[in-house]
């Protein structure tokens, strides 16, 4: 085939333009993005030669190369990884098919000194070639496959695709160095920009110059490292590599676990929300290995879809190489690991709760909402999650655990009361609460739509019944008061012989529309409020449902 010319879509072409004039200061990371697409292309390649073997042509020893040419003025990085064909460059190297990017542009359009650091979590992380370089040919032959190409371009609107000449497999990436970033032709330099951000990739990353060749990196994957050996930092940098994150995790999990069922798990919590932890399909973001080689990020059945919110990699030599996605789900090796993993993060909680409550405050404002999704997943452990829980509350400032609210309780209350709605502050004026606040008797604030859901499995937390202080008959009377100014408003309400009239008037005018209409010391402000019946759906319930439509 002859020489074909492209233009980029309109957003590459918009993200090149900023990209090739950046001041950027970090522009080294360009190395980080090109050896973390190599090394993806040698994990795809590994995975896919599970069922069809032949694709690895023998040469199973995957490498990444890296080549500084001191006349050329070209760095090179080579794999021998899956390598693309004409039809994959045309939808990778030309097209941004991730969504997020858009509003990447938009940041770097503002400020491109402090964002550049981030292309790769936004899936351009190619394009960074071009900070450094004014023209980059990649060479490739896609494995299985006869043809190879060759893709060209100097990053200004346009790109060429035409025929070559390659023999291996795998991907070839040449940069033409721009006359400003001639440091990337120094040994040194570039030894220690590999060493800095690729230390953890599981494949050997060589390096030749006119020198001759050596190896960069350990090459073995940090999760196979004993912990002990392990910098914070190299943890850290893997976690911005493996989850395309760019927060600092909050807690790091390393163990190796040996047993009936094998694994290492390296796990993060992040510090901050991942943008797509509410996709509705609570897809899990932990890598599954089998003995090193990458099978699913996809996992079902690794962990819960409430700890969605986790990172990291769990690796076992125990599972099947050859298992399909579907069997792997019901692989009752793959559910011993998932138990232990739960309970290890649960654990783990549990501990930061109680040694570090402000920072736990942090992560429960973040994934709290996530985590209790799982009372209503997982009664395994519906004690162990009711414990992590924390609550707004009309009396404590901070969040509160059930159990501190019970120490709290006041003498003769026999219930944990809790009122639901969209948000704290609506909520804290509600008609409902007077009789409560009257009486000096805390009231959980409930604000997340998934609490209406958890409330109607769990009936109960140390033998204290949870009630709905906007359900039913809310009862107080066993209550002390905290003064008996309060007692006698409680008796004065039930002697009211006025009432009934009152209430007749009102079952005339409302009708059906209402159940019933009873007297109530839940108020001692607002006249009236809306309560449900005890049996039935709660009132900002029926307003959730409503809302969805059913
Ligand atoms: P991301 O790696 O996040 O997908 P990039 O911009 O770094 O985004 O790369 C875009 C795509 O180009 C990759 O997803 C991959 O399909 C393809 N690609 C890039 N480099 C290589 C390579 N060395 N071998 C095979 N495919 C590659
Ligand atoms: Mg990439």
């Amino acid at each position: 085939m002859s020489k074909e010319t492209f233009t980029f879509q309109t957003e590459v072409s918009r993200l090149l333009d900023i990209v090739a004039g950046s001041l950027y200061s970090n522009r080294e990371i360009f190395l980080r993005e090109l050896i973390s697409n190599a090394s993806d292309a040698c994990d795809k390649l590994r995975h896919m030669a599970l069922t069809s073997p032949s694709l690895i042509e023998g040469d199973q020893d995957f490498k990444i190369s890296l080549a500084i040419d001191e006349k050329a003025k070209t760095i090179t990085v080579s794999d021998n990884g899956i390598g693309m064909n004409h039809d994959d460059l045309l939808a990778t190297l030309g097209t941004i098919a991730s969504s997020g990017t858009g509003a990447f542009i938009e940041q770097l359009g503002k400020d491109d000194k402090k964002n550049m650091g981030l292309i790769g979590q936004f899936g351009v992380g190619f394009y960074s070639a071009f900070m450094v370089s004014d023209k980059v040919e990649v060479t490739t032959r896609k494995a299985g496959e006869k043809e190879s190409w060759l893709w060209v371009s100097d990053g200004k609107g346009e790109y060429t695709i035409e025929s070559a000449e390659r023999s291996e497999r795998g991907t070839q990436v040449v940069l033409h160095l721009k006359k400003d970033a001639k440091e990337f032709l120094d040994a040194s330099r570039v030894t220690h920009v590999v060493k800095t951000y690729s230390d953890h990739i599981g494949f050997p990353v060589t390096l030749t110059d006119s020198e001759g060749g050596k190896t960069l990196n350990e090459a073995s994957a940090i999760w196979t490292r004993p912990v002990k050996d392990v910098t914070a930092e190299q943890y850290k940098e893997f976690y911005h590599h493996s989850a395309h994150a760019f927060d600092d995790p909050w807690i790091t999990m390393h163990n190796r676990i040996e047993g009936v069922v094998s694994y290492t798990n390296l796990l993060f919590i992040p510090s901050m929300r991942p943008f797509d932890l509410f996709d509705p399909e609570r897809k899990g973001h932990v890598k599954l290995y089998v003995n090193r080689v990458f099978i699913t990020e996809q996992a079902e059945g690794l962990l819960p879809p409430y700890l969605r919110f986790l990172r990291g990699v769990v690796d076992s030599e125990d599972l099947s190489l050859n298992i399909s996605r579907e069997m792997l789900q019901t692989d009752p090796k793959l559910a011993k690991i998932r138990n232990g993993l739960v309970k290890k993060v649960l654990a783990e909680l549990a501990k930061k709760a109680e040694k570090a409550p402000e920072d736990y405050a942090q992560f429960w404002e973040n994934f709290g909402v996530v985590l209790k999704e799982g009372l209503v997943d997982d009664f395994t452990m519906r004690d162990k999650l009711l414990a992590l829980a924390r609550f707004h509350s009309t009396k404590a400032e901070e969040l509160t655990s059930l159990s501190a609210y019970v120490e709290r309780m006041k003498e003769g209350q026999e219930a944990i009361y809790y009122i639901t709605g969209e948000d704290a502050s609506q909520i804290a004026t509600s008609p409902h609460l007077e009789g409560f606040k009257a009486k000096g008797v805390e009231v959980l604030m409930l604000t997340d739509p998934v609490d209406e859901f958890w409330m109607q499995h769990i009936t109960q937390f140390e033998d204290k019944p949870f009630k709905s202080v906007t359900r039913g008959s809310a009862d107080l009377d066993g209550v002390k008061s905290d003064d008996s100014a309060d007692a006698d408003a409680d008796k004065k309400a039930e002697d009211a012989p006025a009432l009934d009239t009152l209430i007749a008037a009102f079952k005339l005018e409302l009708g059906a529309s209402v159940k019933d209409i009873r007297p109530s010391k839940r108020l001692t402000e607002s006249p009236v409020c809306l309560v449900a019946d005890e049996g039935d759906i709660d009132v900002n319930m029926e307003r959730l449902l409503r809302r969805h439509g059913q």
